[in-house]
């Protein structure tokens, strides 16, 4: 059992409107918001604010299919999902396999903010979705003998 979760990377909580939440966030809790980015992949729009180490990702759906939207209809607005940043997310996906959880996603793919991020389904971890997430290496900005 290797130990590649560092820490709680962020909070996903799902919300009808970015722009409505953001005075609560601003001003009542008076965290800044760092950047709004739309994830095309989750069919959804982020804002990200710090709180420390910790980030919380408030997530707007762009589209009523997605998986935020129909998390709104049925459970209404609230926490989402739980994300821990790791070293090595395919090793700890291989591991989560190992011990029994269901993966939504076997490969991790781009998430906001530059990062690879992959999830766990809620079934088989008590009814918390659970993402993990891993920083992708710095985009190289060309001089070098890297494919990028
Ligand atoms: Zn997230």
């Amino acid at each position: 059992m290797s130990a590649t979760i560092q820490k709680i990377d962020h909070l996903g909580i799902a919300v009808k409107s970015i722009e409505a939440a953001l005075p609560y966030y601003e001003k009542t809790l008076g965290l800044k918001c760092g950047h709004i980015e739309e994830v095309p992949s989750q069919k959804v729009r982020t804002a990200f604010f710090a709180c420390g180490e910790v980030h919380l990702e408030l997530l707007e759906p762009t589209d009523p299919e997605s998986t935020i939207a129909k998390f709104i209809e049925t459970k209404g607005e609230g926490i989402h999902h739980i994300a821990f940043a790791t070293t090595d997310i395919t090793g700890q996906l291989a591991q989560a396999k190992e011990a029994g959880s269901r993966l939504i996603h076997e490969v991790p793919f781009d998430g906001a903010g530059g990062k690879l991020v992959a999830f766990l389904h809620p079934k088989s971890s008590f009814g918390v979705l659970t993402e993990f997430c891993q920083p992708k290496p710095e985009a190289c900005s060309g001089g070098c003998s890297c494919s990028h």
